[in-house]
């Protein structure tokens, strides 16, 4: 199964990539990871893009769709994948298509997490995660079960992102809702969106897109 996690920053699509991967063996891949890769590697492709992120703007759709065909091409056939962060504009969703189909692959559903804007900084501002094996925590919503130890691998490094604050989340919503929430009606009309609410708590939004992925 092939889907997309759709939804505006803070709505939630990794906490619940992370919780489909450990659950169901599925593959995460998510622009936004592979983008601060190469600018923590500082490659030229980083140094190029470090500006564009930090200021909560769109990277170019060919920079992220060849990054999109060469994870792709790597999967074994029978691994599923999220799309976590891809696509963002029309350009990229046509994109997708022609490497999902270069791959012989079917786009299943399109999960669009529904969130209150007026929530997403909150979650945005408290979000970190650890620095070893990158597993998400919130300062308030999603705590470690021990205080400062990771709950995957232990380690008691975290970090938080360069572009977690206040003014860039403003621009990066404004991104979306002017690039990006215009896709979905794309996937409404064939017939493969799901809109699950983004505002219950973690579990809950995990349960509700099982259930949808199940019918
Ligand atoms: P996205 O990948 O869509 O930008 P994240 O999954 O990183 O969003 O979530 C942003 C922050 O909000 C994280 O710190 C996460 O722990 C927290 N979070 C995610 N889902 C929920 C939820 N349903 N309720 C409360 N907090 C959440
Ligand atoms: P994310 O981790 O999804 O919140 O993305 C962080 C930042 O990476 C965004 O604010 C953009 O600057 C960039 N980015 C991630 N995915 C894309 C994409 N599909 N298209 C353009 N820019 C992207």
């Amino acid at each position: 199964m092939n889907i997309i996690l759709l939804g505006p920053p803070g709505a939630g699509k990794g906490t619940q990539a992370e919780l489909l991967v450990a659950n169901r063996g599925m593959v995460q891949l998510s622009t936004g990871d592979m983008l601060r890769a190469e600018k923590n590697a500082g490659t030229d492709l980083g140094n190029r893009i470090k500006t564009v992120m930090d200021a909560g703007e769109l990277v170019s759709d060919e920079i992220v769709s060849s990054l999109i065909d060469e994870n792709l091409k790597r999967l074994r056939p029978d691994q599923g994948v999220i799309f976590d962060g891809y696509p963002r504009t029309a350009a990229q969703a046509g994109s997708l298509d022609e490497l999902l189909a270069a791959n012989g692959r079917k786009l299943d559903r399109v999960v669009e997490l529904e969130v209150d804007e007026d929530a997403l900084v909150e979650r945005i501002v408290g979000r970190y995660t650890c620095a070893k094996c990158g597993a998400g925590y919130h300062d308030k919503f999603k705590q470690p079960k021990v205080a400062g130890t990771c709950d995957v691998c232990g380690s008691h490094d975290f970090k938080r992102r360069a572009d977690d604050n206040e003014e860039t989340v403003r621009t990066r919503m404004a991104e979306y809702r002017g690039k990006t929430a215009p896709i979905i009606p794309i996937y409404e009309a064939r017939g493969i969106l799901i809109r699950v609410d983004g505002m219950a708590d973690i579990d809950h939004v995990s349960a509700a897109i099982a259930a949808a992925l199940d019918e």
